[in-house]
Formats: C-alpha cells, sequence, structure tokens
C-alpha cells in the first residue's frame, strides 16, 4: 500500500531516521545509503507514489520541497561549492521508494551525466 512506504513509515515516527528538519508539509532525513558526504531526502508528509501523480493543486507543496532543499544546502555548508537535487520517477529513472522524494546531494564533486 503507498501509505506503508518507508518514508510514510519515517514521517509518522514508526521508523527511525536523522531528521534534519520538518514541519507540516515535509520531512527530511539522512539518507540510509548516501552517496555523497551530504545526502539529505526531502519527502512530502503526505504520500504522493511518484512525480507523475503531482498536479497543478501541488504546486505549492513542490516549490516547498525546492526551497527547503536549498535552505537544507546553506545549512550543510555545501551552497557556494555547489550541489544536485534530483527526483528519480519510475524503474527507468532509479526510482526505488514509491514515496515522491527530492534527493539533496553535495560535498563532493559530481559527474555528468548520470549513469
Ligand atoms: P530512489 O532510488 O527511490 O530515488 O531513492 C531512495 C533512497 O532512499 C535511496 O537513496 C536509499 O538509500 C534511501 N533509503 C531507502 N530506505 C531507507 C531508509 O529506511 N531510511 C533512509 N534514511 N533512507 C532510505
Amino acid at each position: 500500500m503507498a501509505e506503508d512506504t518507508i518514508f510514510a513509515r519515517i514521517v509518522r515516527g514508526e521508523v527511525p531516521a536523522t531528521i534534519v528538519y520538518r514541519d507540516d508539509m515535509v520531512t527530511a532525513f539522512r539518507d540510509i545509503a548516501p552517496v555523497a558526504p551530504t545526502h539529505i531526502l526531502i519527502v512530502p508528509n503526505r504520500t504522493i507514489p511518484t512525480l507523475n501523480d503531482l498536479t497543478a493543486d501541488d504546486a505549492a507543496l513542490i516549490a516547498h520541497m525546492v526551497l527547503t532543499a536549498q535552505r537544507l544546502a546553506q545549512q550543510e555548508g555545501i551552497a557556494e561549492s555547489g550541489y544536485r537535487v534530483v527526483i528519480n520517477c519510475n524503474p527507468q529513472g532509479g526510482q526505488s521508494v514509491y514515496h515522491l522524494h527530492l534527493h539533496l546531494i553535495g560535498g563532493r564533486k559530481m559527474s555528468w551525466p548520470p549513469g
């Protein structure tokens, strides 16, 4: 069930995570398998499975997710050196948890294109 993704359980406080920020719309926590010195996941508190499920009604939510990433990048000290924000969508996009999330990744030089 969509409501029972691991991220929904983290949002509900049922599974431990290193939470770095939360408010009434989003929760941000450190990735359990970081790919860089900073790797934070920003998720909506409400379960939305994929980017494809967003509608115009979610415009404020997605803006808030991006602005949260911007603020956390400042907090992590990576805003000036640079960072990446990523939303993987569905299997070919590399999505493994079907609760929308934005990756904030930084603290090392990254390559392009992604694998
Ligand atoms: P995706 O591949 O769906 O874009 O990213 C899912 C991310 O969630 C991966 O980077 C993975 O390491 C992370 N992840 C999976 N399970 C957990 C968990 O239980 N706790 C935390 N903090 N991160 C998780």
